[in-house]
């Protein structure tokens, strides 16, 4: 069965056409799915009782189980999701003075291995439909009854090798009509995968492309992102430029500091060489230690150095604010063997 969730407002209306119905039930339908959010094609009573039976005959509505939920000292809230092929995906709902902000996963494991990371060493199972990535939306939304205002493809999964999927998701939640959350409410983050950068550049969402640096040294990043031998990091600034040139946005980088390892000031001199100029700013998290990890983080001093050093050379740096880390909700933190220990 078809999952009505996977199509945006233009590809159901055509999905209608070919149903031999009018255009605006679509409409009808998003508004049922995204604004009153039902779970079945009965409460859609503005439709007719035939094409609600066509409806139900052909398309699933998915509506995720909450089989976890976990709160934080912080406000910071983890839900563990049941997928229809009993899979399990982890969604995290953060509070900032701005508003609420979600850290959706993309796909079910991740295949880029990042050694820091706690999605890896576990197997890939599937990439996300888009209907999946929106109903980690509508179902938290559901849960707290409040608006979310922003979303992070920061879960589990590397957004940009679920491409197509992400992008016809970014389509569902920006439309006006259903859930509305605009491109620049959106963030995506990559690993680093070039071309699919050039791809999103020559679409000019608005959405903002956050990359996971971590370091600026070709050897270093290699040893910790695997990614980087596909994709070095002059192919990646070359990309990211480009990105900024077509859409005029601020790209954000990402740098976990690690004891040792990348967190020193020939590290940050390296950094500021590298993207001195660009229309961006670093964002610098704490590396968080995971099981058997070889990672730990730096000292607060020595991020603080760190991110004093960039400002004075001109580089926007600031320290992220670290949430959700009393239940394991934090910076690449959420890992499937949790999920299927805790999901039976
Ligand atoms: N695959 C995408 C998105 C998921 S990871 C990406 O790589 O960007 C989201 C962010 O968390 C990335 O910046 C990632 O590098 C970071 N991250 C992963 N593990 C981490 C850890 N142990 N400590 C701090 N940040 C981590």
């Amino acid at each position: 069965m078809k999952n009505i969730k996977d199509y945006n407002l233009d590809s159901l209306k055509e999905e209608l056409k070919n149903l031999g119905e009018k255009e605006f039930r679509a409409e009808q339908i998003f508004k049922w799915l995204y604004i009153d959010k039902v779970k079945s094609f009965d409460e859609m009573t503005n439709l007719s009782l035939d094409l609600r039976k066509i409806l139900k005959e052909n398309y699933d509505i998915c509506n995720f189980k909450i089989v976890k939920k976990l709160e934080s000292v912080d406000g910071t809230k983890k839900y563990l999701f049941e997928l229809s092929d009993g899979n399990a995906i982890e969604s995290v709902l953060m509070e900032y003075h701005f508003g609420k902000t979600i850290c959706v996963s993309s796909q079910v494991g991740c295949k880029m291995g990042c050694k820091f990371c706690a999605s890896t060493g576990i197997p890939f199972e599937r990439n996300l439909t888009s209907g999946e990535i929106v109903e980690q939306i509508i179902a938290v939304e559901q849960d707290i009854n409040t608006k979310i205002s922003n979303v992070v493809f920061m879960g589990i999964g590397e957004p940009m090798d679920n491409y197509d999927n992400v992008l016809n998701a970014i389509g569902i939640l920006n439309n006006p009509k259903g859930i509305g959350i605009g491109a620049r409410h959106i963030s995506i983050s990559t690993s680093g995968i070039v071309p699919r950068i050039y791809d999103l550049a020559d679409k000019n969402i608005q959405c903002t492309l956050s990359i996971s640096l971590h370091s600026a040294n070709n050897i270093t990043r290699s040893s910790m992102m695997p990614v980087n031998n596909a994709y070095n990091i002059e192919e990646l600034i070359k990309a990211c430029k480009y990105y900024i040139e077509k859409t005029n946005k601020r790209i954000s980088f990402e740098y976990a500091l690690a004891k040792d390892n990348n967190d020193n000031l020939k590290a940050a001199d390296e950094l500021i060489n590298l993207i001195k100029g660009m229309l961006c700013h670093v964002n610098l998290i704490p590396i968080n230690k995971i099981e058997n990890g070889k990672y730990t983080k730096s000292s607060l001093e020595n991020i603080i150095k760190f991110r004093d050093y960039l400002n004075a050379h001109g580089i926007v740096a600031t320290i992220r604010r670290e949430l959700g880390s009393d239940i394991n909700a934090a910076c690449g933190q959420l890992r499937r063997k949790n999920l299927k220990e805790t999901s039976i």
